[in-house]
């Protein structure tokens, strides 16, 4: 029996960047979790909480016997493919993965009676945005197959809903950054290809930073984004669960902190807050880059009584930098 709920939480994907600041969250505040991960771009030892069973969602045999062997309360979905150049490329990886394993996922904890489900989506499923800040009810009109793939997983949990019972809430990110302020687990993607985790690389490594186009009509011509610290993602995640374990109803939430700041502001701010230059050269436009994105996360804060803690931008860079930091230092 766990601390805080009747059952232990299911995250899977809980060894990658969100999921792993999840795990942490969720026990810090007394629930009893299991990871479920494939560790195919997930790390073992960013699971420092909690069970951990190493296995595919593909594996329909392997899912009903995790259920089988825990009592699970609700389960949190963060395992995905989410690079968007490789889902225009390989798009059969994504919709296999994000959709089809998701259904095999749905499908067991439907036998098991598990019926709460919190899932990782994303501000990609709006495409272009015709308004900033993006409100939940903006259309949605991916424009690759990773935002379309996420898209599909939302309708499923809609029609779930209504036929089974299903409850659900969806989160759309905006741009999760930083790292654990306590140094612990961090961002650890390979290839990288996040802004923030590349101008730590650039001062870190030597290697120039490239910005993706300077001529975009935004103030200074770079694309602005709205950045989500990791921390503030993942408590987000606990007070969905809490509204869902108190038979509260399904409910979508975008997840940002409804500021923008451009490439050259993140640089900037890199500047500052480590005393280091950064290199970077200007090269062409990333093909599916939209100008800015920021998102209006009102209803998460009125709905869910959500209040973003590392909203400061140079707290969200500072947290990412300690942990970029001490991983270098830590190898020589
Ligand atoms: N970006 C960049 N150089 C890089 C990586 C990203 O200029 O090497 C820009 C990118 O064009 C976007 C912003 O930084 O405007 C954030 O990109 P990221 O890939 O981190 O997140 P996305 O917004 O694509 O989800």
């Amino acid at each position: 029996m766990s601390a805080k709920s009747k059952g232990k939480i299911l995250v899977v994907g809980g060894a990658g960047y969100i999921g792993s600041h999840a795990v942490k969250e969720l026990n810090r505040q007394g629930y009893e979790t299991v990871t479920f991960d494939n560790l195919v771009y997930g790390h073992r030892d960013a699971v420092k909480w909690g069970a951990f069973e190493e296995g595919d969602m593909a594996n329909e045999a392997r899912l009903r016997e995790l259920f089988s062997s825990h009592e699970i309360a609700a389960v949190m979905h963060f395992a995905a493919y989410a690079y968007v150049g490789e889902s225009v490329t390989d798009p059969e990886k994504y919709y296999f993965n994000n959709v089809a394993a998701t259904l095999n996922l749905l499908k067991v904890m439907r036998a098991f009676g598990v019926d709460k489900f919190i899932f990782s989506s994303t501000c990609a499923t709006y495409g272009e945005p015709q308004v900033v800040p993006i409100p939940e009810n903006h259309p949605q009109n991916p424009i690759n197959p990773y935002g379309m793939s996420k898209l599909m997983v939302e309708k499923i949990l809609a029609d779930y809903g209504r036929a089974y019972k299903l409850k659900s809430i969806a989160f759309r990110y905006f741009n999760a950054a930083g790292a654990d302020p306590e140094g612990e687990i961090g961002e650890r993607h390979d290839p990288e290809t996040h802004l923030i985790p590349l101008v730590m690389e650039a001062i870190l490594g030597g290697r120039k930073l490239k910005i993706f186009g300077d001529d975009y009509a935004t103030e200074d011509g770079t694309c602005v984004r709205d950045y989500i610290h990791v921390v503030d993602l993942a408590r987000a995640h606990i007070l969905g669960l809490e509204k869902l374990l108190a038979g509260g109803e399904s409910a979508v939430y975008n997840l940002g902190n409804g500021n923008g700041y451009s490439v050259k502001q993140i640089i900037e701010t890199t500047e500052k807050v480590t005393g280091r230059k950064v290199p970077y050269d200007v090269a062409p436009r990333r093909e599916g880059d939209p100008a800015a994105l920021i998102g209006s996360a009102g209803k998460a804060v009125s709905e869910l009584g959500w209040k973003p803690e590392f909203a400061d931008i140079e707290r969200i860079v500072e947290t990412a930098w300690n942990w970029h930091g001490s991983r270098v230092e830590s190898k020589v």
